[in-house]
């Protein structure tokens, strides 16, 4: 037992769980945070980091063999993989660095090791029990897979193996067609492999605006990028040189591996939660709108929550913790004003609402789509893409929704129209810096605002 009381023992170490730890430490109050492996959890060190590191070393790679197309000559001679992962590994090293510093440097004390629920204030790692007077679990999530369906780590790999894989493959089947399958697609092609995703529902990224997707299927289509949509796996069986994967409706497609990409799970089994009485569901801790659970004393953010699994919603579910227990009065999160970037060539970008979901909500829209073939900045950048902003009828924006090359760097800009619910007419006012991608933003306000300026028809 450990003589001293904390104000917050964070359970997990992750975007979530530190960030929380961070913000009680400057609110005045003690913390100790517990993590079994290394801090910042998934997203610095299997997660956002490394694959938009890998993301980068595609771009170079796609950069170098279009050198031409600029007039500039350069020859791509092939990936040095080794290279690559020297790359990744030293950008996600030097932010753990860091991130340890600041951690240790605020005085937040951490424990390393695994670590569970043993009352409703006491957090208990290998014989030691810590008590505080609240319990913030932040445990996050791991890979799931479909039942029946073996991860071996060789063949069938998940995205922790896909991050230190030893090679290129010459042909990958991605079982998932959502954010996590799309971006590896997207640097497995641009390192020469033949990628076919596939997807159940109809489209890749189901959960953007649909003409999002359909602009995303027409690009990778233009990459050599396979999918099959709408299609359900049904087995998958090891042959001597790869795998063959067998859709429902009988269809075969052969590859050297397949990755798993179908979701992931809450860290939820064996902390101790069932014996406490906390509620859950499908593995996911339940929480209100102030990520309080139903025992009184803990909390719970991040991805073991059912919201957003995305590392800039588990520091705002942290921080709103922090902020509670420090006596503040925090506002609850606005899930739909998140920023959501799917980083692959070309990106997916949005905030706010789909036209599908202000169906279901009845709310009258409109909408305007700029194209970029008319932004002379994603002209010499040589991307095609869009943006799209929806509005509700004589009211405030609801939805903008991108893609292009580098279009995820501009949502933030949406989302504070999303945020501050701005009307069209207002961006409109705003005037954009030329030449920027930043333009179609603006365009397309002006558009909606009823005064379109490089706009055909
Ligand atoms: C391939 C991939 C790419 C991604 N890309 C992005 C992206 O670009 N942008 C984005 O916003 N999000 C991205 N995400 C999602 C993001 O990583 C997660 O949403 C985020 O990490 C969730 O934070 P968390 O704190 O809830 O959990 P985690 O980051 O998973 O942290 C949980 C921590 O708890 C520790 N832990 C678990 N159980 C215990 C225990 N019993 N005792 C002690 N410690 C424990 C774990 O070791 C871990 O460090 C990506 C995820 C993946 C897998």
């Amino acid at each position: 037992m450990s003589n001293s009381t904390y104000d917050i023992v964070v359970l997990g170490g992750g975007s979530g769980g530190y960030a929380c730890a961070l913000r009680a430490v400057e609110l005045g109050m003690s913390v100790l945070l517990v993590e079994k492996d290394k801090l910042g959890g998934t997203c610095l060190n299997r997660g956002c980091i490394p694959t938009k590191a890998l993301l980068h070393a595609a771009e170079v790679a796609d950069q170098t063999r279009e050198a031409a197309t600029f007039g500039v000559k350069a020859r791509f001679e092939g990936i040095d993989l080794p290279g690559v992962h020297a790359y990744k590994d030293k950008v996600v090293s030097t932010t753990v660095k860091g991130l340890t510093g600041l951690i240790k440097s605020k005085g937040i004390t951490i424990v390393d090791g695994e670590g569970r629920l043993t009352g409703p204030t006491s957090v208990t790692v290998g014989d030691t029990t810590y008590e505080g007077r609240h319990i913030v679990l932040a445990t996050g999530s791991v890979p799931k897979s479909l039942p029946g369906l073996d991860i071996d780590g060789e063949r069938v790999i998940s995205s922790d193996h896909a991050l230190t894989l030893d090679r290129i493959p010459q042909s990958v089947v991605v079982l998932g067609g959502g954010v996590i399958g799309v971006e590896f697609a997207s640097v497995w092609r641009s390192f020469g492999a033949e990628v076919t995703v596939v997807e159940a529902l109809p489209h890749l990224l189901p959960l953007e605006e649909e003409t999002s997707s359909k602009r995303l299927e027409r690009a990778f289509r233009k990459r050599g990028i396979k999918f099959e949509l709408g299609a359900r796996y049904e087995s998958v069986k090891h042959t001597d040189s790869g795998v063959i994967v067998t859709l429902e409706g009988g269809k075969t497609l052969d590859a050297e591996l397949m990755l798993v990409a179908v979701g992931r799970g809450p860290v939820s089994s064996g902390l101790g939660l069932e014996e406490l009485g906390i509620e859950v569901e499908r593995g996911f801790v339940k929480v209100d709108e102030y990520c309080r659970t139903n025992v009184e004393s803990v909390s719970a953010v991040g991805d073991l929550i059912p919201t957003l699994q995305l590392a800039h919603v588990g520091f705002a579910e942290g921080i709103l913790v922090a902020e509670r227990l420090g006596g503040l009065d925090p506002a609850p999160i606005d899930y739909d004003g998140v920023p959501r970037i799917t980083y692959s060539e070309p990106e997916v970008a949005s905030v706010g609402i789909t036209t599908k979901v202000a169906e279901e909500r009845g709310l009258d829209t409109t909408s305007f789509t700029y194209d970029l073939a008319g932004n002379p900045r994603s002209k010499i950048l040589g991307t095609q893409g869009e943006v799209k902003v929806i509005a509700q009828k004589d009211g405030p924006v609801l939805g903008i929704h991108m893609v292009g090359s580098r279009v995820g760097e501009l949502i933030t800009e949406g989302q504070l129209i999303y945020n501050w619910e701005a009307l069209p007419s207002e961006v409109a006012q705003l005037i954009h810096p030329h030449p920027t991608q930043s333009e179609a933003i603006g365009e397309a306000h002006l558009a909606l605002a009823g005064k379109p300026l490089h706009v055909h028809g």
